[in-house]
């Protein structure tokens, strides 16, 4: 049987559910293939979402009008801002989220979205004509016609699972691997490479004595992912509701509990714990055995998510590691043990365990395991993340060598967008460094490709005070609404609190502070006195005052304040973070100007590098490799020096 749609969308996992979401939004017919429907969005390691910079990359998809920030506020069990004691640029959102309940309220999602059909088989040719996309072929033996295929495929790829000296096939536990795609698209001139991540072991609850374990508590504020308001009706309705299996409900899990929406359910703590000498003697033992030491495993794992035997080798002199027990769900006793990823056999897994007071009679549910698969080289791609090979076909997601639900999300929202784009003959999309993160992301990925699973840090991006979690809907939601992704009630929202930012700006650019009437109040807060009066915004910039302790002794900030109707601790919030920090956003703001002159020196298609002989032999191969889009993409180029780039503008006549 055969079918057309404008964009077909190979896998559901974070990906593939923003690509097809958002080509859908954009009015494009899409259609969404994935092995199973009852694992749409499934997160195969942590259900956990954000953390440092990748909690600033949901803040962005939901500002452009994605569902990752939605679905994660509908489903937390715990929500925290980390690096709160660091300055804004740094604050980073982190939500423990129900797995269960994630996947279906993701499901309803997809299922609800207009212009977007579902179809659960396994795809296993790409169909090319002349450099052409055409569609696709399954399993199940339908084809599936389109002018553009974005392949989410995830680490399914050729998936192979490593535990100890076992090795089975798969795409993550117990799910099939993908077999045959990779090389159907490997044969259009598309370089695969391989990679690996792993994932630690499911614990039994009722097997844990949390009495000897530190309680780690969510925040209890107005802070959340969404910039859209009150939460959306829960999915519970929805939602299988596992049955509690014991009658002795572990004591932190609220089991029973009703299930209304998130906002007003209670949070559920996370428990901290750490491995000993003793635990480490065990894994130790067990390294012969381990596939990532005695050769088995070849490919390279993130370097920042290391599993407990590589800390071991890497860390020899650490005496104990910390390890975080994180619930799986409201209404299960699941457990996921964050920080003992492992592939060691599994009778060294729980024996070591066993060593640690807290989990001296622990029952797992299954161990921890490495998986291998393929990925395609990303500098084989353009920044809208369709191949520079094969016209209208696009990967996004851990396909392209990156590691997190996060970066996958994004990666594949910027797809959809393009690809359904392209449908309607109507530009590209692409986000500058100094616009996202995710901009930051695809243009590291296709500038200089990844040597190993790529995560998201707040290091890699050098406007990261442009870049903070508060603002991402100022950067994105006008330009998402243009585009017809973001909604119009999305964008009202947005310009309704633009304008009272604006307003507390004013007011803050425009009131007088009187020093006679200040100054004892400043003494008492440990803050110099004024010499003389001064306008608020100058005075609101000094360290360790805020909106929130100089309002008692100033009733017209207070008054000020209190006339904002609607969402006031968020407003207040990001108009304080731009008064006190004008100045560092201004001077990144002149900066990444400087910037953007070169990103608009197009030089695609301008020269043959091979025949430029003022250049370096590495620049030469690099540029012809990556053949850079604008002059400030060719200078991120590893290998591209700045007298290449010199060379390069003599060159251009500048
Ligand atoms: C064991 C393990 C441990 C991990 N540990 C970490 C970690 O510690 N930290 C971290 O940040 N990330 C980790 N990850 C990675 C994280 O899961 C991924 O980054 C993220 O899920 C990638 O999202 P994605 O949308 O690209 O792919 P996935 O979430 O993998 O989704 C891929 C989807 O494609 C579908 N699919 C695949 N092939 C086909 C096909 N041929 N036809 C139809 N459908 C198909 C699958 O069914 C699935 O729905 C781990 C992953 C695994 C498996």
């Amino acid at each position: 049987m055969q079918e057309r749609y404008d964009i077909v969308v190979v896998g559901a996992g974070h990906a593939g559910c923003e690509a097809a979401c958002a080509a859908a939004q954009m009015g494009a017919r899409t259609l969404l293939i994935t092995m199973d429907m009852n694992k749409i969005a499934q997160m195969s390691c942590n259900p956990a979402v954000g953390g440092i910079a990748k909690g600033q990359i949901v803040r962005e998809i939901d500002a452009l009008g994605g569902h990752m920030g939605q679905v994660t506020d509908r489903t937390t069990l715990q929500f925290r801002m980390l690096n709160r004691s660091k300055g804004p640029a740094m604050w980073s959102p982190r939500a423990q989220c129900d797995r269960g309940r994630f996947i279906w309220a993701w499901r309803q999602v997809v299922e609800n979205q207009q212009n977007l059909s579902i179809w659960q088989d396994q795809v296993r040719e790409l169909l090319v004509e002349n450099g052409q996309v055409k569609g696709v072929e399954t399993y199940l033996g339908m084809t599936f016609l389109a002018r553009c295929v974005i392949i989410t495929a995830g680490t399914f790829l050729n998936g192979l699972m490593h535990i100890g000296r076992t090795k089975l096939p798969g795409g993550r536990c117990a799910e099939p691997p993908s077999l045959q795609l990779s090389e159907s698209i490997a044969r259009h001139g598309i370089t695969l490479g391989r990679m690996k991540t792993g994932t630690p072991v499911r614990i039994d609850g009722r097997s844990v004595h949390f009495e000897d374990m530190t309680l780690q508590p969510g925040d209890h504020d107005f802070h959340r992912f969404s910039y859209l308001p009150a939460p959306v009706p829960s999915v519970a309705s929805n939602a299988p509701a596992p049955s509690v299996a014991s009658d002795a409900p572990a004591p932190s899990v609220a089991s029973g509990a009703p299930v209304p929406s998130v906002a007003t359910e209670s949070q559920l703590p996370c428990w901290i714990t750490y491995t000993n000498p003793a635990v480490h003697e065990r894994l130790r033992q067990g390294l012969p055995d381990s596939p990532l030491y005695n050769g088995q495993i070849q490919s390279i794992g993130p370097r920042y998510c290391p599993s407990i035997e590589t800390k071991l080798v890497t860390f020899a002199d650490k005496e104990q590691h910390q390890l975080f027990l994180e619930p799986e769900g409201r209404n299960t006793q699941e457990y996921y043990l964050n920080g003992f990823s492992s592939s060691l056999p599994i009778d060294v897994q729980v024996e070591a365990l066993r060593l640690i007071p807290a989990f001296r009679d622990i029952k797992i549910y299954r161990p921890g395991y490495a998986i291998e698969y393929d990925y395609f080289d990303p500098t084989l791609l353009h920044h809208t993340l369709e191949s520079k090979k094969v016209d209208g076909l696009f990967l996004a997601g851990q396909v392209n060598g990156t590691t997190g639900y996060e970066e996958a999300a994004g990666q594949g929202l910027v797809a959809g967008v393009n690809a359904a784009l392209k449908c309607s003959g109507g530009g590209e999309f692409v986000m500058h460094r100094d616009e996202s993160y995710i901009g930051v992301l695809i243009d590291d990925l296709v500038t200089k490709g990844v040597d190993e699973p790529y995560r998201m840090f707040t290091s890699r991006a050098e406007f990261r005070i442009l870049l903070r979690q508060d603002d991402a809907d100022a950067r994105l939601t006008p330009r998402a609404y243009n585009l017809g992704l973001a909604t119009e009630a999305r964008y009202r929202h947005w310009t309704e609190k633009q304008e009272e930012i604006n307003r507390i700006l004013d007011f803050c650019k425009n009131y007088s502070v009187k020093a006679a009437l200040i100054n004892p109040y400043l003494e008492k807060l440990g803050s110099a006195p004024l010499a003389k009066g001064c306008k608020l915004v100058d005075l609101i910039s000094r360290p360790g005052l805020s909106f929130d302790n100089l309002s008692p002794a100033l009733p017209r900030l207070a008054q000020a304040l209190s006339q904002t109707p609607n969402r006031r601790e968020e407003i207040t919030e990001a108009a304080e973070v731009l008064v006190k920090y004008s100045g560092y956003i201004e001077r990144e703001r002149q900066q990444a100007e400087k910037m953007q002159r070169l990103e608009e020196l197009h030089i695609r298609g301008r020269f043959r590098y091979d025949e430029i002989q003022s250049l370096s032999t590495e620049a030469r191969q690099k540029l012809s490799h990556i053949d850079p889009e604008t002059l400030a993409q060719a200078s991120r180029i590893p290998g591209v020096s700045p007298s290449d780039i010199s060379v390069l503008m003599v060159l251009m006549g500048r």
